[in-house]
């Protein structure tokens, strides 16, 4: 069988413990013997970004934004033990994070739905995609513990001297204020990601804030929104079939239980936060979930949700067995294959990530799943299979298919 070409490498960030050993089986079962992969490889491995003074982080971000299109394996972020297990020059900081500022990305996350793993909501029958802003409010908030009674005031100073004011509260006794921002910019680019992911994906999108109490903060991101909906967006989504429409969060809340799903959820940060914890473990699983970074200019990297799993390297690295679900990384390599095949019009490059994809479903309906997901299987006599034997069987999968 001739291997399918490709015209424009992929980025392809490796990482760390677990996920780097699932790494390299994906590709020399799964991808290696169907592809001519063409990729610009840079590896985020921690000791290569310690040895590189982080500079391969940069550079990876870098040749994202040239190619459009990247892979990336989780990656450790250090902390204080890791300084010691590494022997790091300094805690250098999470790879996503300086990726994420980079592309200025919104962060799109959605569960993989398999025959077997029920979600919890029943009326839950298609995917739910959370979209969340990455910028601000709470997450950059300035906090003061009010002692005793005085005047708690919001004050902007403008660079040409004029003073806005205005009252938080009069205490007349120990409280605490708190005070949030957000950047018209930021909102924008989180809005155009939103409607053109929704374009891409041809789903309908939902947003929702509290702007009926805050009625200038949320109130302006319901406007930004709007603004470029009409300007940019309306035509495009109407020609596609698909809608947006705004709503107030607690009316959200209520209507996504109530859903079949199917739609992206735009959340501001906070939001966000909570709701993709709710939505993916109301789905199953943190290793069924995949995860993409969207830019505003459309550069596009795909990874995991989960971490490096370093509980199971641990085990790996003294021999013992490991079921470790390769699921969602195998989802970053096929989400980032699609794209480079509709990018490069490379039909035959999508179809096979469409069909890598649905080898990997059914293998895990035809029963055959790694510990995580048999331990929540609705389905009978299942066979639980260790972290190589699972990307076996899906390779047999893919062959009978
Ligand atoms: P984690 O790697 O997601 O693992 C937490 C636990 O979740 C595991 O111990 C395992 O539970 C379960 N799990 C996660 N993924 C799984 C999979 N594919 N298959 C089976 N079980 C899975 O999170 P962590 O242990 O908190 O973090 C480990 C490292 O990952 C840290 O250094 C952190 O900085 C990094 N991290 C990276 C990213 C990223 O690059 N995107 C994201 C998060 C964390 P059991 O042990 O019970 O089997
Ligand atoms: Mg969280």
């Amino acid at each position: 069988m001739e291997k399918i070409k490709m015209i424009t490498p992929l980025v392809e960030m490796d990482g760390d413990e677990m996920t780097r050993i699932l790494w390299q089986m994906i590709k020399d079962e799964l991808l290696l013997p169907y592809i001519d992969l063409k990729t610009e490889y840079y590896d985020l491995g921690l000791e290569h970004r310690n040895e590189t003074d982080d500079q391969v982080t940069i550079d990876s971000a870098n040749a994202t934004m040239k190619y459009g299109v990247a892979v990336k394996c989780a990656t450790i972020t250090p902390n204080a033990a890791r300084m010691t297990e590494y022997d790091l020059k300094e805690m250098w900081k999470s790879p996503n994070g300086t990726i994420r500022a980079m592309l200025d990305g919104t962060v799109f996350r959605a569960p993989i739905v398999v025959k077997g793993i029920e979600p919890c909501v029943r009326n839950w029958k298609n995917p739910i995609t959370i979209a969340r802003h990455a910028y601000g409010d709470v997450y950059k908030n300035t906090e003061l513990k009010i002692d005793g009674p005085g005047k708690a005031e919001l004050v902007f100073t403008a660079d040409d001297g004029t003073v806005t004011r205005a009252t938080i509260q009069n205490f007349d006794r120990a409280g605490i204020v708190q005070g949030l921002h957000n950047i018209d910019d930021s909102i924008g680019s989180f809005a155009r990601a939103c409607f053109n992911y929704a374009l891409d994906t041809k789903q309908d999108l939902w947003f929702a804030t509290k702007d009926t109490i805050s009625k200038k903060y949320d109130h302006n991101f319901k406007d930004i929104f709007q603004e470029i909906y009409d300007a940019e967006y309306k035509t495009k989504f109407e020609e596609t079939g698909i809608t947006y429409f705004y709503t107030l969060i607690d009316d959200a809340v209520a209507r996504v239980m109530k859903a079949e799903g199917g739609f992206i959820w735009a959340c501001k940060n906070y939001d966000g936060d909570v709701m993709s914890d709710m939505v993916s473990s109301a789905f199953g699983s943190l290793a069924m979930m995949t995860s993409v970074l969207v830019s505003p200019s459309g550069v596009y990297e795909y990874e995991a949700a989960h971490g490096t799993v370093q509980r199971h390297y641990y085990k790996h690295l003294k021999g013992e067995e490991t079921s470790t679900n390769s699921v969602a990384t195998i989802f970053a390599w096929t989400g980032a294959l699609r794209k480079r095949g509709e990018l490069d019009n490379t039909p035959e490059l999508c179809a096979f990530a469409d069909k890598l994809e649905r080898a990997t479903l059914k293998t895990i309906e035809d029963g055959k799943m790694t510990k995580d997901l048999a331990l929540i299987t609705s389905l009978e006599n299942v066979t639980t299979l260790n972290s190589q034997d699972f990307i076996k069987a899906i390779r047999e999968t893919m062959d009978a298919m």
